[in-house]
C-alpha cells in the first residue's frame, strides 16, 4: 500500500491569561515533533523566559500597523492593551506541509480564524476559579499587579465564551489536563478529510 500523506491540522487552544496553555501546548509539542506552532507577533514587551522567534515574534507598534496594512495576519485583535496577530503564511506553510499547527489566541482570534480560514477545532481551557487563577497569574510572577488586575478582569467574559468552543478542558490537575488535551489532538488528527486518498489506497490493495 502507498501510504498517503495526512494534511496538517489546525487545532486553536484559548484560555484567560495564567490558565496554563502555554505549559501545555509545550508539553504537546515536545510530545508530538509533527505538530508545530503557530508564532504569532505581537507588541507586548518580552518576559523573562519568552524567546523571540521562538514564542512570539516581537514588534513596535508601528512595524505591527504596517504589517496589517500589507495583509500579514490571518487575524489580529487588540489583547489586555497590546496588539496580537496570527501570521497568515507561515501557517498555510506548515499545514500544506503536513505539519499540525497549534494557536494560542484569544476568544475574538478564535472566532475570526474560525470565519476567515474555515478552522473550526477550537479548545477552551477553563481556570478552576477565579482565586486559582489569581494563584497562577501572582505565582508566574512576570506581571505587574496592574497587568495581573487587568487580566484577571478581562478573564470574566472570555471565561463566559467557553461554550461555543468545540472541546472544553479545565486545567485543574495539570496531567489529568494534559491528557485531556492530548486525547482531543489525537482525535483530531483523525478526521477523514485530513487523510485524503487513504481509502481508496487500501481499497486498491483488493485489486
Ligand atoms: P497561560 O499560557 O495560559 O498564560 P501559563 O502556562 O504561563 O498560562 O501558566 C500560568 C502559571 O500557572 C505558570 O506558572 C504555570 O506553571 C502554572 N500552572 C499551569 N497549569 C497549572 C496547574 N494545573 N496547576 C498549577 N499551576 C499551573
Ligand atoms: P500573553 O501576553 O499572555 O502571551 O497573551 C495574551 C493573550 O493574547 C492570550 O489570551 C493569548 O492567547 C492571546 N494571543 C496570543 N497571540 C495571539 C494572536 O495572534 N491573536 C490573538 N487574537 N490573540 C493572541
Amino acid at each position: 500500500m502507498k501510504p498517503s500523506k495526512r494534511l496538517g491540522l489546525a487545532l486553536v487552544i484559548t484560555a484567560p491569561s495564567g490558565a496554563g496553555k502555554s505549559t501545555l501546548i509545550k508539553r504537546l509539542l515536545a510530545e508530538f515533533p509533527q505538530a508545530g506552532f503557530s508564532i504569532s507577533c505581537t507588541t507586548r514587551a518580552p518576559r523573562p523566559g519568552d524567546r523571540p522567534g521562538v514564542d512570539y515574534e516581537f514588534l513596535s507598534v508601528e512595524e505591527f500597523k504596517a504589517r496589517i496594512a500589507k495583509g500579514h495576519f490571518a487575524e489580529w485583535a487588540e489583547v489586555y492593551g497590546n496588539y496580537y496577530g496570527t501570521q497568515k503564511q507561515a501557517v498555510l506553510d506548515m499545514l500544506a506541509a503536513g505539519r499540525d499547527v497549534l494557536f494560542d489566541i484569544d476568544v475574538q482570534g478564535a472566532k475570526a480564524l474560525k470565519e476567515n480560514l474555515g478552522f473550526g477545532n477550537t479548545v477552551f481551557i477553563l481556570p478552576p476559579s477565579r482565586q486559582e487563577l489569581e494563584r497562577r497569574l501572582t505565582g508566574r510572577g512576570s506581571d505587574s499587579p496592574e497587568t495581573i488586575a487587568r487580566r484577571l478582569a478581562d478573564a470574566r467574559n472570555e471565561v463566559a465564551q467557553a461554550g461555543w468552543f468545540n472541546h472544553i478542558v479545565v486545567n485543574d490537575n495539570l496531567d489529568t489536563a494534559y491528557d485531556e488535551l492530548r486525547a482531543v489532538y489525537l482525535a483530531q488528527r483523525s478526521h477523514p478529510d485530513l487523510h485524503p486518498g487513504l481509502v481508496e489506497s487500501v481499497v486498491g490493495t483488493w485489486e
